[in-house]
């Protein structure tokens, strides 16, 4: 590191659980983040500033002022830009040892799977549900961690599926596949503008746990209801008849 970085990562660096050696971690690592919206603004802010060395940021849409309440990477000067090339230019003013890839474009199929396949930790940010099975059995296939999370209303949720670890659950253990167009969703029913920002933060609390090899969210849902501000961890039991995460088992 350099005397700059040692100043930079001097807080994080204080810490025991992390030091120069998890910090030196830290800036080696790569983190694909699908989705730059309410969600994915927090974690890409977090893990930059963070000092993690190279973000992938997935997203296709392009700034809208009706993202603004919540997306707070983005600002009015970005109306009408790519998502990802806001998150980029936002990144860069903050900490310029992250090199960012900024794609987009709706990540999928082969070009997903070359990302996943490169990245140490996924984080899913994105705001449906083919997405998200799709980077679920991608990233089971190879065993890559995902660090997911999910906001409506006043509600949130977050957990790891950690695919390395043969006992945890993926995201198709706890959801079954729906048709697409089903499930609510912040633009049809609403989101309080803070709620985005606590889960996606607790998400990258979650990767840099992943990428520092701490204890994580694994096997756990962490359920919050900002409404009566009440939270809760519950159990998260691997399916065995899960179609996806099963059937690397043995019987
Ligand atoms: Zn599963």
């Amino acid at each position: 590191m350099t005397p700059q970085q040692q100043e930079r990562y001097s807080r994080q660096i204080l810490l025991k659980d992390i030091g120069d050696a998890g910090q030196e971690k830290l800036l080696a690592a790569r983190v694909l983040v699908i989705g730059m919206g309410g969600l994915g603004s927090p974690v890409a802010s977090y893990l930059a500033a963070a000092g993690i060395g190279q973000l992938v940021l997935s997203d296709f849409d392009v700034v809208d002022l009706s993202n603004l309440q919540r997306q707070v990477i983005h600002t009015m000067a970005d109306i009408g830009k790519f998502k990802v090339e806001s998150a980029a230019d936002t990144i860069a003013a903050l900490n310029p040892d992250v090199s960012v890839t900024a794609l987009p474009l709706a990540l999928e199929g082969e070009q997903l799977c070359e990302e996943v396949a490169k990245a140490d930790v996924v984080v899913d940010c994105s705001d449906n549900f083919s997405t998200r099975f799709e980077l679920n059995r991608i990233c089971v296939a190879s065993r890559t961690p995902l660090v997911s999370g999910g906001v409506i209303q006043f509600e949130g949720q977050v957990s790891v599926f950690d695919s390395r670890d043969e006992a945890s659950p993926c995201y198709q253990c706890l959801y079954k596949p729906v048709a697409e167009g089903e499930g609510e969703t912040c633009s049809r029913i609403g989101v309080l503008a803070p709620a985005p920002g606590i889960i996606g933060s607790i998400q990258a609390v979650e990767v840099l746990k992943l990428l520092l090899e701490l204890p994580t969210l694994t096997g756990k849902l962490l359920l919050m209801d900002a409404k009566s501000m009440e939270w809760r961890v519950i159990g998260l039991p691997k399916d065995p008849n899960c179609p996806v995460c099963s059937g690397s088992q043995p019987a």
